[in-house]
């Protein structure tokens, strides 16, 4: 990863925190997790594979563990704060200033797949919370499905940031010829990426300790936890976030009561994605809902079928976060984004990158192009899977609109389909091919509230291949479905 050279005279500011240090419980007893984080443990990390849970701890308290528990591993310092001479940029991360000048330089070198940042709200401290929506001119992106990324809800996870910032390169730099699922993507989907969900906390680490994980907004402690903060099942226990001001994971006053989290809620009530991933670190997860009581949702087949695809490259462990890390978590995005948002269910994912702490790469460009390598397949098979699902069932939401089963799939000459219609009803109904071009306009003035039967004669010359018939109600839901063609 290119990292910008700063010449300037470093001026090492005292830390206001004593050193944070990650140890390393190993074979740690079954169920003492939980134990752990009632006490208040800040727990960075649990593998229940290999036996092990991270807890971050000031240094003072190491002699302390190494009483409590036999085998006990003290982890690089790190991994878990800024070393002095990174503590004001962030090393091999980029940087607020730095994120700022990468997304407006690749806007002006790619005009027309990225824009230029938007604001899309402030921060407690009244710092911008932006975005950037990237996607190609081919193909009305009225019909072109949205795909969320974000990262750094937590501010000592900038590993997620690297993530997106990564997948921004490479989808970019390849559209023209160098990877055609490059293109694909941009070409049938509308990716926005919010790279800095918690500028306030993530500037924080950077002059002053580095293993702030909270917002800042310090009314009754020190911050609140964003991911903590979402308005499905919030407060559901006090083991999956705490209500105490001073620990971690305190989930705040009430749902949605801090302004980070209102801003991306509403983003994300404005686009309506249909996948989203909330990039986060570490661990080497991806994880999906439930996350407040580990129940499967109604979509657990295909969240498992999904997430054990998306990682069959790096190896991740797939699964919801009662499973893989042994403990939940209410309050948090992906449940709110699956369930709770009143629209149709989003897939939403957690993944937890890489397994080097929150800044293991901080002067090891190798180990960032690492894990963004690992991480770019998830994405792009995320990418290239979402919009032509249209499977997904939610939990008591009616689609308002719903392209049914192709029959019959290979389409030969006359294709059939259902389409449900409710809400406001249909006002676009288009067959695209995969480069995003219309190939037929179909009429949507006849169709009913409820169930309707289509059939499209497919013209005379058309080619074999991969079609996608796309829906839009007048209130901007979508539906989509997809069929093959074979003359
Ligand atoms: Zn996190």
């Amino acid at each position: 990863m290119r990292k910008m050279l700063i010449l300037c005279v470093m001026v090492i500011f005292a830390a206001g925190l004593s050193a944070g240090r990650i140890v390393r419980i190993n074979s740690l007893p079954q169920g003492s997790v939980t134990a752990l984080m009632e006490e208040g443990f800040d727990i960075t990390s649990v593998d229940m594979v290999r036996g092990y849970t991270d807890v971050m701890v000031p240094e003072e308290m190491i002699p302390e563990l190494e009483l409590r528990f036999p085998d006990i591993e003290v982890m690089p310092l790190e991994w878990g704060e800024l070393l002095a001479e990174n503590s004001k940029n962030a090393g091999y991360y980029y940087s607020p200033d730095e994120n700022l000048a990468f997304w407006c330089t690749l806007a002006a070198d790619h005009s027309d797949l990225a824009d230029t940042p938007v604001n899309i709200g402030q921060s407690y401290l009244g710092e911008d919370i932006y975005m950037i929506k990237l996607t190609s001119p081919i193909g009305d992106s009225d019909y072109k499905p949205p795909i969320l990324f974000n990262s750094l809800i937590h501010a000592r996870e900038p590993g997620g940031n690297s993530v997106v910032i990564d997948f921004a390169m490479w989808l970019t730099d390849n559209y023209d010829g160098g990877d055609t699922r490059a293109a694909w993507i941009l070409d049938n989907t509308t990716l926005y990426i919010v790279p800095i969900a918690n500028p306030d906390g993530y500037a924080y680490n950077l002059p002053s300790g580095g293993y702030h994980r909270k917002n800042m907004n310090f009314t009754l402690g020190d911050g609140v936890d964003l991911n903590r903060n979402w308005g499905y099942e919030w407060g559901y226990d006090n083991i999956g976030s705490s209500p105490k001001p001073s620990d971690d994971t305190y989930r705040g006053t009430a749902p949605f009561s801090e302004p980070e989290t209102q801003v991306l809620r509403d983003f994300i009530l404005s686009v309506n994605p249909i996948a989203l991933m909330n990039y986060h670190t570490y661990g080497g997860y991806l994880l999906f809902p439930y996350s407040y009581n580990n129940s499967a949702t109604p979509d657990q087949t295909t969240f498992q079928a999904w997430g054990s695809a998306m990682t069959s490259y790096n190896g991740y462990y797939a699964g919801r976060c009662g499973q893989a890390l042994g403990y939940n978590a209410n309050g948090d995005q992906v449940d709110w984004s699956y369930s709770g948002n009143g629209m149709q269910g989003i897939m939403a994912f957690t993944p937890e990158v890489g397994d080097n702490g929150f800044w293991g790469g901080q002067n090891d460009t190798t180990l960032i192009e690492e894990f963004c390598e690992d991480c770019r397949y998830m994405n792009i098979w995320l990418c290239m899977t979402a919009p032509g699902f249209t499977g997904i069932t939610g939990e008591s939401i009616e689609p308002l609109l719903a392209v049914g089963q192709v029959t019959p799939n290979p389409v030969v000459g006359l294709a059939s389909f259902s389409l449900s219609v409710s809400g406001s009803g249909c006002a676009d109904l288009a067959i695209y091919d995969t480069t995003g071009r219309i190939i037929a306009d179909l009429p949507t003035d006849e169709l009913v509230s409820g169930e309707n039967q289509i059939l499209w004669n497919v013209p005379a010359g058309t080619p074999s291949g991969l079609y996608i018939i796309r829906a839009r109600g007048a209130d901007g839901t979508t539906g989509a479905g997809r069929f093959t063609l074979l003359r």
